[in-house]
């Protein structure tokens, strides 16, 4: 079974490829569809633009899609920066000036109240218009200064105290397990699996 994942970004395409191929699922990306245009993430919600996404590869490429969406939420700030992770510190600003601008807005907030998760919700779009959604969340707390080289993104701040380190000190191989995209994708896998077997039965019929 082949479907199309609705990304251009390859560490993304490759990170999925490998965990759906045991699973008999091959995974092509948006990258080999040149035409594609591009896609304005305009949704309120991870759930929103996910669906978007994997609408949009779907009706594109005609075959099935799976789009993910994600970010980080942190509480004391009502759950910014959210869909605007990429873009915290403006539109042409990259990962460190959005971890500075996030360190200044929690300036001498103290640990207790620095609690925060990153989220991530999949959607799987089929050829005959349905979507669906899973979503995976990790919690953690915001550090006080980056520490660690690993990721990408907020890894040098976000903090899991069970472990008592940040994800870019933690390394690739754990957070592979315990991320809320590897928990998202573990969902999609199941939904992908169930679409198989019924299109099974139906060319059986
Ligand atoms: P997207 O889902 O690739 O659009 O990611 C949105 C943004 O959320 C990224 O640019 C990062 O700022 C942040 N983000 C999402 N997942 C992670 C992660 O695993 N580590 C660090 N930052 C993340």
């Amino acid at each position: 079974m082949k479907l199309v994942l609705a990304t251009k970004n390859e560490n993304k395409v490759k990170e999925v490829a490998q965990f759906l191929a045991p699973h008999d699922i091959e995974v092509v990306s948006l990258n080999e569809f040149p035409d594609f245009p591009e896609i304005e993430e305009s949704g309120e919600t991870f759930k929103d633009n996910a669906i978007i996404k994997a609408s949009e590869a779907c009706m594109f490429t005609g075959l099935m899609a799976l789009a993910d969406d994600s970010g980080l939420e942190v509480d004391y700030l009502d759950g910014l920066p959210g869909v605007y992770s990429a873009r915290f510190a403006g539109e042409d600003k990259n990962d460190s000036e959005n971890n500075k601008k996030l360190l200044e807005l929690l300036k001498g907030v103290p640990a207790e109240e620095r609690t925060a998760r990153f989220k991530c919700v999949m959607a799987v779009a089929t050829t005959e218009c349905f979507v669906y959604t899973t979503e995976g969340v990790c919690e953690g707390v915001i550090a006080e200064k980056p520490r660690g080289e690993e990721g990408f993104g907020y890894d040098p701040l976000f903090y899991l105290p069970e472990y008592g380190k940040t994800f870019a000190e933690l390394g690739l191989e754990i957070k592979n397990k315990i991320s809320h995209r590897a928990r998202a994708l573990t969902g999609a896998l199941d939904i992908i699996s169930d679409l198989k077997i019924m299109m099974a039965d139906e060319e059986e019929e």
